[in-house]
């Protein structure tokens, strides 16, 4: 059970754009009582992790801008993102996500950019890019950490993540949050196949589970799609691959501005 404190930090004032409307914001400044779950069906929360809990396409972004500045001697920055994207996408069902699939996309789009005149000096600055990648410090987003020991006090959470093993399972170590989850799954895709399987595993029925994350088409969609429940956190940077272009059609879901709005969600007062 929540304190009225620690509540009021993280309801919304602002922003809440669906379900959660301006009466719930009202009613929580006027809270003087304890604190109950508003959602006691849900037995497991999901938390998607790279750029739900911590910063990560960020970096990204920062690693593709090295990748054009070499290709400069071929083509112009905005071609040579375009063939790293065809790269990525053509590579994802061979490597998968997450910095190593990455590194080889970038080697890939290289040698077909230059015709294979590429050096192996270029060649070696883009693994180190890679390496850098996946040796940046981990920065968590805002209240992730004040969120989840609240949360995890009345309900089961999960990470439900895909990318690369080895990569998620450091960053996941390097975020001191491992404590916090039950489980974590490191899903090679995010479909509702794969969810289906998920809360197979998890031993409970769809609607018991809610997702929490910063991709629509990975966090939302499918979960919506096998009758779970979802919110949406969006980050302000997503990768191209993860947009969404028509989103009308989509069930209703939650979409709130900041990790911290969600304690506003999963609370209500006790009368
Ligand atoms: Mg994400």
């Amino acid at each position: 059970m929540a304190g009225y404190s620690v509540l009021r930090r993280y309801f919304p004032n602002k922003g809440v754009r669906k379900r959660v409307g301006s009466k719930q914001r009202l009613a929580a400044e006027k809270w003087r009582t304890p604190l109950v779950k508003s959602k006691p069906h849900i037995k497991v929360i999901g938390f998607d992790a790279d750029d739900t809990l911590w910063l990560n396409e960020i970096h990204y972004r920062n690693s593709e801008r090295q990748f054009v500045e070499l290709m400069e001697p071929w083509l112009t920055k905005r071609e040579a993102m375009k063939e790293l994207f065809s790269s990525e996408m053509e590579n994802l069902g061979l490597y998968g996500y997450g910095a190593k699939g990455f590194t080889l996309s970038m080697i890939d789009a290289a040698i077909s950019i230059s015709n294979g005149q590429v050096s192996s000096d270029v060649i070696r600055q883009l693994i180190d890019i890679g390496k850098a990648l996946i040796n940046v410090p981990l920065e968590l987003l805002d209240n992730v950490t004040d969120v989840l020991t609240q949360l995890c006090s009345d309900y089961k959470l999960i990470v439900a993540t895909k990318g690369d093993l080895l990569d998620q399972e450091r960053k996941l170590q390097n975020s001191n949050l491992e404590g916090y989850f039950h489980h974590v799954e490191v899903m090679s895709d995010k479909n509702p196949d794969s969810y289906r399987k998920l809360v197979r595993h998890l031993d409970i029925q769809p609607e018991e589970f809610l997702m929490v994350g910063n991709s629509l088409k990975s966090d939302v969609i499918p979960v919506l799609e096998i009758g779970a429940d979802a919110i949406h956190i969006p980050y302000h940077t997503t990768w191209e691959h993860e947009r969404v272009a028509d989103t009308s059609g989509i069930q209703p879901y939650i979409t709130l501005d900041s990790f911290h709005h969600l304690l506003g969600v999963f609370y209500r007062p006790a009368n």
